[in-house]
């Protein structure tokens, strides 16, 4: 397993009662405690890549209120946790290509920030075949807090670049980083790289046509999952509706377990949109909307 760079799952924190708000109705429940980080890693803001990275499954802190959760601490250095390895791929990513990027350093058990927060599994009970005991019976003030202290803060910094970048029109391709566990429920996947899109496939096909001419690497296209706006949230919100072009990368957990898998995969993926962007220019497909 990798080391865990914004991890604090290593010490089991301590757990503190909730805090009730607002005694009364409407009841408000306080998430995040002195000691607890911010939950947005904000790198690069004002990089001039026309790239802009988030990773909304980067991260794997607990807030201490929550504890673990319940979770085994054999369960959070599973992918079920967070995104294995795409901290370290995002940050020389952003670091490559002078990116601003947007990671999430809070575990997607807590709350899934690539989940609509009126989603069934935007706090999830179980995920593949693991029960989580700290999110059954939660009362709506619970998962409120979870919104209102993690996801809204997040999405709010990614959404002020993209305005920011809009309003002084800036060229821009909104790119959203994930890894992927490569074995699901018993199931092998083949790919090392998924391009996941819907609506927009602009830049997806692109960059599938560039990989296409690499016979050395398995690309799913919308594989291992597709995209919906129904149930995604960063490409759909970020990308679709912006009308910018936009891509979802989701890359095999084994191939950057390790930091040198995590530095190879951020120099190919550098090199992979550069070129993707060449095509997307020559497309006219690139505008400042
Ligand atoms: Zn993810």
């Amino acid at each position: 397993m990798p080391q865990a760079p914004v991890s604090g799952a290593a010490d089991p924190p301590q757990t503190l009662m909730p805090v009730i708000m607002n005694a009364g109705s409407p009841v408000s429940v306080s998430l995040l405690a002195e000691g607890d980080p911010d939950p947005v890693e904000l790198l690069r803001k004002d990089g001039g890549s026309p790239f802009v990275l988030s990773a909304e499954h980067a991260g794997r802190r607990f807030p201490r209120r929550l504890g673990t959760l319940g979770v085994s601490p054999a369960d959070l250095d599973r992918h079920i946790a967070w995104d294995i390895g795409i901290a370290g791929v995002t940050r020389r990513l952003s670091e490559l290509l002078d990116a601003p990027a947007v990671l999430q350093r809070y575990s997607r058990l807590v709350v899934d920030c690539n989940r609509w927060p009126t989603a069934g599994d935007f706090v999830i009970r179980f995920s593949e075949d693991t029960e989580i005991p700290g999110n059954s019976g939660l009362e709506a003030a619970h998962i409120e807090s979870r919104a209102r202290e993690i996801f809204h803060p997040y999405h709010d910094t990614v959404s002020g670049i993209l305005d920011a970048r809009r309003d002084s029109g800036i060229e821009t391709v909104f790119v959203a980083m994930h890894s992927c566990t490569p074995v699901y429920l018993g199931v092998s996947r083949p790919w090392h790289v998924g391009v996941l899109y819907d609506k927009d496939p602009r830049f997806g096909h692109i960059l599938l046509e560039l990989l296409a001419e690499d016979d050395g690497i398995c690309v799913g296209d919308n594989e291992p999952y597709f995209l919906t706006s129904d149930k995604d949230y960063a490409v759909p919100v970020h990308g679709e509706q912006r009308g910018i072009p936009h891509v979802e990368f989701e890359i095999r957990q084994d191939l950057i377990e390790s930091e040198a898998g995590q530095a190879a995969w951020a120099k190919w993926i550098a090199s992979v949109l550069r070129q993707g962007l060449g095509r997307l220019r020559e497309s006219g497909a690139l505008n400042n909307r």
